[in-house]
């Protein structure tokens, strides 16, 4: 097993006692399977779960069982998903940005690799919760998971920053700081401050120097948005490759994606080359 397709290292406090611990990932769009996954229709947290429930496996090659893979935090989820977009495709992550300095404007790109996001990510994961005091009320939290995320799903825009702050929460009782006669938005942000640390990756923010003006730019890189493209773009370069064959050689899509990426590529060269 090389190091590229590892499953990001969890923590002893989310693997302890457990049976079925992913340890790798298997490239996504090499299983049937892989071709029916909707990147348009699935809601994100669906679409992530799915994506790992499809490609993570444990050291023996066994599925991983999926409120496993639901009860993990968001953060390493996003480090999972875009670990498993860096086995298709191994080059940094990019997104645009453009310098805020109003003079300039210059459009500008930086890059992040799997591996950057997955050691910030993990600077603080050796602690589950995080203990922290908010208003003088001492207050433990812990990070939000992937069922949270499928919870606030079916909240309204009213109701939904409560959800968010009661996950995190683990005690007090938000009431009880509430009764305390702190406000509730006074709550949530000092929520959202001690988060900022414990858990970077669900606020990350990425000062973006312009090379132009040198002016500094903060953006919030959309990190599992960059993965799902990748990983749609393996779905649709699979897809030509399975049309590619089955229109030359006339095997089933099954027959064609299971194919190892050695032959399958053999193939298609010789195709090309008219052979
Ligand atoms: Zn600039």
């Amino acid at each position: 097993m090389s190091s590229n397709d590892a499953f990001p290292v969890l923590p002893q406090w989310l693997t302890a006692e457990k049976k079925n611990v992913p340890v790798k990932l298997r490239p996504f769009g090499t299983a049937a399977e892989d071709l029916a996954v909707s990147f348009r229709m699935a809601r994100r947290p669906e679409l992530i779960s799915k994506l790992l429930v499809l490609c993570a496996l444990t050291a023996d090659d066994e599925a991983i069982d999926q409120q496993f893979l639901l009860d993990l935090p968001v953060s390493m989820r996003v480090c999972a998903l875009m670990t498993l977009a860096a086995v298709s495709d191994s080059s940094p992550f990019s997104w645009q940005v453009q310098c805020s300095a109003a003079a300039c404007g210059q459009q500008n790109e930086f890059d992040l690799t799997a591996e950057q996001i997955t050691s910030l990510a993990a600077e603080q994961l050796g602690k589950e919760i995080l203990s922290t005091v908010i208003d003088g009320v001492r207050a433990e939290l812990r990070r939000p998971t992937g069922r949270d995320q499928m919870c606030w799903l079916t909240q309204s825009a009213a109701t939904l920053g409560e959800a968010m702050v009661q996950s995190v929460l683990v005690s007090p009782p938000l009431d009880a700081l509430l009764a305390d006669g702190q406000s509730f938005d006074s709550i949530a942000l000092k929520i959202d401050e001690a988060m900022d640390a414990f858990d970077p990756l669900l606020s990350l923010h990425v000062n973006v120097l312009c090379p132009q003006c040198g002016a500094s730019t903060e953006v919030s890189p959309d990190l599992a948005g960059a993965a799902l493209e990748r990983l749609s773009r393996a779905q649709r370069v699979a897809i030509g490759d399975v049309h590619r064959l089955a229109s030359h050689y006339h095997w089933s899509e099954s027959e064609i994606i299971r194919l190892p990426q050695w032959r399958r590529e053999s193939y298609l060269e010789m195709i090309e080359a008219g052979a």
